[in-house]
């Protein structure tokens, strides 16, 4: 392993200078220290950030739900206000990892996540996410699990978090806290798209903390949920996925936000879907129209042409479960 320093930090303004000065955050460390141990990670400062006042989960005053960025993924799927208000994000955590990660794991880590690409991973193997310039084993190899919307001719790699695709339909916002001071970048612009620099993920700038991800406020009632289809029930990583949000007064539909996981390079918010669905009344055949859209630009490759179908499939049965069929 790569030699590197390792300081804990007891305040904000003491692990942003020290982030400033290149230092890599580190909390449950549960991505970190494997690609540390892998070789593809090689920072050479730590900077324990466990010791940092940012475990509230709060409801704010509009109604958003704001949860710090240390507060474990367990505990925050465990909060009474997440549960009964956004049960999209208790769902996403619950169906994430494994319970001793959930236990350990961040929400600002998880959204930090990086992808589970096996190249990516494979030190051996070109990859631009890790190394620049060398080119991207997964176009030309076995990309069964990778994106089908948002890629380049770059990178296919997905996002690996469920949470982050329950934060991108709530329309989420990160806060930073940087050299510079605060700021709040929505969440569609906080991950990047691959383009032509992989390795840039996302929108941070030098010595940035994330503190805290707040979504935004709805109308009542929400009703929400989070659907993941994979391999296998437990411990594996989204085929596909779908978040669903919706408000429904008088018997149409008012508001409505999906997003979906496991074919997109970022979290991958479905606009199509979300027009096709508002003002409309909740119906069978409106399902499967709407999710009919969520493919509209979708590239999948060799391997992961199966992920069309059902990512369609996946929106619909989502969407039948969140909002009825009468
Ligand atoms: Fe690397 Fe992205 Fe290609 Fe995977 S898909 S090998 S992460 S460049």
């Amino acid at each position: 392993m790569h030699p590197f320093t390792y300081t804990r930090v007891s305040d904000t303004r003491e692990a942003v200078d020290a982030g400033r000065h290149g230092g890599r955050y580190i909390a449950g460390g549960t991505t970190l220290v494997d690609l540390m141990r892998e070789t593809v990670e090689r920072p050479d400062a730590l900077v324990d950030i466990t010791g940092l006042p940012l475990r509230e989960v709060t409801v704010t005053e509009r109604g958003g739900l704001r949860i710090g960025a240390l507060v474990t993924m367990s505990g925050a799927a465990a909060h009474p206000k997440v549960r009964a208000l956004y049960p999209v994000v208790a769902e996403a955590l619950e169906l994430s990892a494994s319970a001793q990660l959930r236990n350990m794991a961040t929400i600002g880590g998880n959204i930090m996540q990086r992808t589970r690409c096996t190249y990516f991973r494979d030190v051996s193997a070109p990859c631009n996410k890790r190394e620049p310039g060398s080119g991207c084993a997964a176009l030309h190899g076995y990309n069964r699990s990778h994106a089908i919307l948002g890629t380049s001719d770059h990178c296919a790699a997905t996002h690996p978090s469920d949470v982050a695709v329950a934060f991108a339909a709530l329309e989420a916002r990160v806060h930073l806290l940087g050299p510079d001071g605060e700021r709040r970048v929505p969440f569609a612009d906080f991950l990047l798209r691959p383009g032509t620099t992989p390795s840039r993920e996302q929108a941070l700038r030098q010595g940035e903390l994330i503190t805290a991800v707040e979504t935004a406020a709805f109308p009542r009632p929400l009703k929400s949920g989070y659907l993941k289809v994979r391999d296998r029930q437990s411990y594996e990583f989204a085929l596909t996925s779908a978040a669903v949000a919706m408000h429904v007064r008088g018997g149409v539909i008012r508001e409505a936000k999906v997003a979906a996981g496991g074919v997109g390079t970022v979290p991958w918010r479905l606009p199509a879907v979300e027009q096709h669905l508002i003002g409309e009344r909740p119906s069978t055949s409106l399902w499967a129209a709407a999710a009919a859209r969520a493919t509209d630009h979708a590239r999948p490759l060799r391997h992961n042409r199966f992920k069309v179908e059902l990512l369609r499939r996946t929106v619909e049965r989502q969407l039948r479960i969140v909002g009825g069929t009468k």
